[in-house]
């Protein structure tokens, strides 16, 4: 499906492997939940989007797409620019994440939930905007008030550990990180993913709020004996519902329409107008 518009949400979420391996928000029998429209893919400026899903929680609308957009044959940068490139044409102010991340800090056990406060940015992807008309500070990169909403979600529907704050370190992938880069990240972060970057400087720049659910799938390497591949598939397949269940709460009892954060505030008309699609802007 092609050339078709994109349906105005405020909403949107970014699934990760948390969601994956249900058929979200599908499986989910909550009387609220309606699908109105699936397999939506846009043309965009960046190539073909991935296919999104559409569908009403009560009167509120989302778009939420699967794995992040990712898929072979189309670079992650991309892949993240049609994603976001979709949710700014549909209006949206409001973006949950989820995934699964490996463990940087030693207190950190399989299967415990983070929702993280800051971020560390050692992709080398850092340049994936949509057109750069925004200087975007980074302050309050996660969404105080979408982080709030989520971990009172994840607190009503988890019994396990829930870590309130915390720092994601982003590498690139597709590969895991080396024993030396768990050990250089100890003391800086507290858990390692592919996902959260480029995602929240896009977020920002299209002036939406950003916040992510996170939840330990593997230890890094070196932290202590070694993890079982079995043990990450049980996590994605067990938990797939409940972190449905929890995004979908986190929508009902989070406003679009008004914000009590700082997010839309934090992206500045960058000084560097003629300049913006070469040079960074600072430096
Ligand atoms: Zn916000």
């Amino acid at each position: 499906m092609t050339d078709i518009k994109i349906p105005a949400a405020d909403y949107a979420i970014v699934g990760g492997s948390g969601t994956l391996s249900s058929d979200f928000p599908a499986n989910i029998p909550d009387i609220d939940v309606k699908i109105l429209a699936d397999n939506l893919r846009f043309e965009t400026p960046y190539g073909q989007s991935p296919a999104f899903r559409f569908f009403s929680v009560g009167e509120k609308k989302v778009l939420t797409v699967k794995m992040h957009g990712w898929r072979s044959g189309v670079t992650r940068a991309d892949a993240s620019r049609q994603v976001f490139w979709t949710f700014r044409e549909a209006g949206v102010k409001r973006i949950i994440s989820e995934g699964g991340v490996g463990t940087v800090n030693k207190l950190l056990d399989l299967r415990d939930f983070i929702i993280p406060d800051d971020y560390l940015d050692l992709s080398v992807r850092k340049d994936v905007m949509l057109d750069g008309r925004y200087l975007l500070v980074m302050r309050d990169a996660l969404c105080p008030e979408l982080r709030e909403a989520l971990i009172a979600a994840t607190k009503k529907r988890f019994a396990g550990r829930i870590f309130t704050r915390g720092t994601y370190a982003v590498t690139d992938g597709r590969h895991f990180e080396s024993p030396a880069e768990i050990a250089m990240l100890n003391g800086h972060a507290d858990i390692v993913g592919q996902s959260i970057a480029p995602e929240v400087y896009l977020a920002r720049e299209i002036g939406a709020c950003y916040a992510g659910l996170y939840f330990t799938v593997n230890y890094g390497e070196g932290i202590r004996e070694k993890w079982s591949h079995h043990d990450m598939s049980d996590i994605f397949y067990d938990d797939a519902p409940m972190i449905g269940q929890i995004i979908l709460e986190t929508i009902r009892n989070v406003d679009a329409e008004e914000r009590n954060c700082e997010c839309l505030s934090l992206r500045k008309e960058t000084l560097l107008k003629d300049v913006y699609n070469e040079s960074s802007s600072k430096g």
